[in-house]
């Protein structure tokens, strides 16, 4: 018999000023919400005045995580120690595995002054966390979009929906991330893996998440158990991602942009970084 899921806690994002001081809604890695294995951090970043972004996050390190960012408007542009260049736009996921250690900048535009997109950052295991690093980016035209017959709208870009899957693959923790839409009155289920954990971020509109109605938004929805997730939009459209990934349930060190599993392996990569040896 399938459960349905439900929510066990709402979050409200927090405004927090990051990277050279661009304003950005925080989720997760919060005081509210530290850590929801496999998630380490959600940003929503998002603003119509430059000042709030334009400032970015110039090069900076990552160790032991993967980040997975996905563009609703404007651009960002990415360099990194891997010698990778790149620029993504409205509809467009980049996917970085920072493994043992990169070097980046994440560098904000606009086309006509709105920026908006997501980061999330997903945990390595153990055995994983000082693997070669990777990127990969892929455009809005790589992204599927799996139209359902009340008019449902879903990109999938990571893990799979009606047979579709999404390009972004191989990040260590199988998640699925679904941006989804929903006109007024529509009804949607989703199947949602019952080992794991899973979220809504509710960014536009409002409506009923797992039987309960949110007139709020943004929010974060963190999911109770379950292998079904039912979603009903009520006057309005609404639009929100759907996240979920396997937890990883080993112990987290972290540190700024490193997430280790020990203390030892935090000073290891601030030692590196002074030494010079960080990018191997
Ligand atoms: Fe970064």
């Amino acid at each position: 018999m399938l459960t349905f899921r439900s929510i066990v806690s709402k979050i409200v994002p927090q405004w927090v000023s990051e990277g050279a001081g661009v304003r950005l809604r925080r989720s997760i890695a919060t005081r509210t919400l530290d850590y929801l294995d496999p998630f380490l951090l959600f940003d929503h970043f998002g603003s119509d005045n430059p000042d709030d972004y334009l400032a970015g996050f110039p090069m900076h390190p990552h160790r032991g995580i993967e980040t997975v960012t996905y563009m609703l408007a404007g651009e960002v542009r990415h360099g990194d120690s891997l010698g990778n260049q790149g620029t993504i736009h409205a509809g467009d996921v980049q996917w970085m595995t920072a493994g043992g250690g990169i070097m980046h900048e994440e560098m904000p535009g606009s086309v006509d002054g709105r920026m908006e997109g997501f980061q999330l950052w997903v945990n390595l295991p153990a055995s994983d966390k000082m693997m070669t690093p990777r990127y990969r980016e892929f455009t809005s035209e790589q992204i599927p979009l799996v139209e359902r017959p009340n008019g449902a709208k879903i990109w999938v870009i990571a893990g799979e929906v009606d047979g579709v899957c999404g390009p972004v693959t191989e990040v260590l923790a199988d998640p699925t991330y679904l941006d989804v839409e929903l006109q007024p009155g529509c009804e949607e289920q989703f199947a949602a893996p019952a080992d794991h954990t899973a979220f809504v971020y509710l960014f536009e509109g409002s409506g009923q998440v797992a039987g309960e109605e949110i007139r709020e938004s943004p929010a974060l929805l963190v999911l109770g158990e379950g292998d079904v997730l039912e979603v009903q939009a009520l006057d309005e459209s609404m639009r929100f991602l759907l996240v979920m990934g396997r937890p990883l349930h080993e112990p987290i060190a972290r540190y700024g942009p490193f997430v280790m599993n020990t203390q030892e392996e935090i000073h290891q990569a601030l030692r590196d970084l002074r030494n010079g040896t960080f990018v191997r």
